[in-house]
């Protein structure tokens, strides 16, 4: 099934509590003609799970990027916080169940540590691949990159191309 990024993108914004409560800066950058071949539901769960990370493990007020970019080769669907970031020696153990960094910290980051093992199911499944970055003190980015096979760029033609009068039928 064929969906509009953007539109996955805004059902998770609008549905999902963590991110309504947020005191964050969501900047959504994503094109509208952008479309991604895959199950609803679990690409709806992979985007919802990064961006509420990316709300739990950055300060309130923080900017939050989510962005759309493709290229002939692929598609990538990215999260970026301004957050405290990872400690690069982490970074391979994220996606593990149940590992989570700083276990012992205040409630506000509480989790069970399954959220990214879910990310990368849900990306294993649609071909795809994780990419985590990382500036500790920075903040972080974890990107999405679908092979080019799953996307798609719809151009919507000019309205004005169905209505021209071919050249010859004036004659
Ligand atoms: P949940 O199961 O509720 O998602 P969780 O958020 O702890 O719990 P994951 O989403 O799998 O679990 O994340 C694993 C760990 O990776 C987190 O506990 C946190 O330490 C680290 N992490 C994930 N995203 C970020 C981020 N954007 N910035 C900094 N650390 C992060
Ligand atoms: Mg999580």
């Amino acid at each position: 099934q064929w969906h509009r990024v953007s539109d996955l993108v805004q059902s998770v914004t609008n549905a999902t509590e963590a991110i309504l409560n947020a005191k964050h800066t969501l900047i959504v950058n994503i094109p509208e003609e952008a479309r991604l071949y895959g199950s609803y539901k679990e690409l709806y769960s992979a985007f919802s799970n990064l961006i509420v990370n990316a709300i739990k493990y950055s300060p309130d007020g923080g900017d939050i990027t989510i962005k759309w970019e493709s290229s002939e080769f692929n598609g990538v669907f990215s999260v970026k916080d301004s957050g405290l970031g990872i400690d690069p020696r982490y970074i391979p153990r994220l996606t593990e169940r149940f590992f989570r960094v700083d276990k012992g910290r205040g409630s506000k980051t509480g989790g069970t540590g399954l959220g990214l093992a879910i990310v990368k199911h849900v990306l294993l499944h649609h071909d795809a691949k994780l990419q985590i970055r990382s500036e500790p003190g920075q903040g972080s980015t974890f990107s999405c990159h679908f092979p080019a096979s799953r996307t798609r760029t719809d151009n919507i033609p000019a309205i004005t191309s169905h209505n021209e009068i071919p050249s010859n039928a004036q004659e």
